[in-house]
């Protein structure tokens, strides 16, 4: 399919971009990597009259550390996040992840600005970032704010993003060093879309869970931070019927479409054993 026709802009500076953003209106959209976008547009899911392309700001690119945060530029790539030996040290969650992400051919170019900023349920980057506990940096030309991933998400392809506001930045708290981690993923074939999928980081001391965090990927029309089911586990030493009690709170928090990847029914129970294989890969690689 070819895309509706559309004017191309592209500019230079963030202050470039989120007022090209503002004067354009609700007839612009920000491309990123196109990876979600042209697809859409070609689909005429999508037909933006202008596309302002964020590939030639070289602000929004990059991975730095800042006290206790890594700050990742929106427009670096799922290949730039399997590159970089900091990141992969320091939170290996995303390593794991963008290693399921599709192919490389779409990770060299999709970036992580455009992964969370998408809204799609399917996308797997925004469930480890509610796991992570991460934010994100927003600028337009109102001036730029943070927005905690745990509130960003609001439906489908609906987030917290005003209209002209682009994503700058994914701020993390960089996990307690000793953490566990794992990103567990059940797809048709290699490159699809997540039947279910769960993201868990802890840590352990003593043999027990001292803390946790859940996230799960395509099992409702938001990602889910599955509080309660981290709680159960906290505290315990990751037995068989901690891990049952927090897969039951887990299950019960999606509401997967039925759809090709299976009956709704059948993606509530995935993302269950997705939780409960994720909590034990995660305690085994935690110290403590
Ligand atoms: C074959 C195939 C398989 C895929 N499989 C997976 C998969 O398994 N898991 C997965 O997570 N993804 C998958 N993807 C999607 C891929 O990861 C995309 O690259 C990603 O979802 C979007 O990133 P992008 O940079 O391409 O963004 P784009 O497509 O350019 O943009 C996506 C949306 O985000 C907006 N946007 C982009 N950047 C910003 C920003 N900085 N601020 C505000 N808004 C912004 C755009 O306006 C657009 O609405 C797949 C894609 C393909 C083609």
């Amino acid at each position: 399919m070819i895309p509706g026709s559309f004017a191309y802009h592209r500019p230079t500076s963030i202050a470039e971009a989120v007022g090209l953003l503002a004067d354009l209106g609700e007839d612009a959209r920000a491309l990123a990597g196109g990876h979600s976008l042209i697809p859409m547009m070609k689909l005429r899911l999508a037909s933006p009259a202008h596309l302002v392309d964020l590939a030639g700001v070289s602000d929004l690119k990059g991975i730095r550390v800042e006290g206790g945060d890594i700050v990742i530029g929106a427009m670096t790539t799922q290949q730039d996040l399997l590159a970089s030996e900091q990141l992969s040290a320091k939170v290996p969650i995303l390593r794991e992840t963008s290693l399921q992400i599709a192919d490389p051919q779409v990770r060299y170019v999709g970036t992580l600005g455009g992964n969370v900023a998408n809204g799609d349920p399917g996308n797997d980057m925004p469930a480890v970032m509610l796991c992570l506990g991460a934010s994100y940096q927003v600028t337009g030309r109102g001036g730029e704010r943070r927005i905690p991933a745990r509130e960003f998400y609001q439906g489908a392809y609906f987030t917290a993003l005003e209209p002209g506001e682009i994503i700058t930045a994914v701020r993390i708290p960089v996990p307690p060093s000793g953490h566990g981690s794992a990103y567990e993923k059940l797809k048709r074939k290699i490159g699809d879309y997540a039947t279910a999928a769960a993201a868990v980081v802890l840590s352990v001391s003593n043999g027990k869970v001292a803390t946790c965090s859940i996230g799960l990927t395509n099992v409702a029309e938001t990602p889910l931070w599955a509080e309660e089911a981290a709680r159960i586990v906290i505290g315990s030493a990751l037995d068989a019927a901690s891990i049952k009690r927090a897969v039951g709170a887990a299950e019960a928090i999606t509401s997967p479409a039925t759809d090709n990847r299976g009956p709704a029914h059948y993606r509530t129970k995935m993302a269950g054993i997705m939780v409960a294989r994720a909590l034990a890969r995660a305690k085994d690689r935690a110290g403590g």
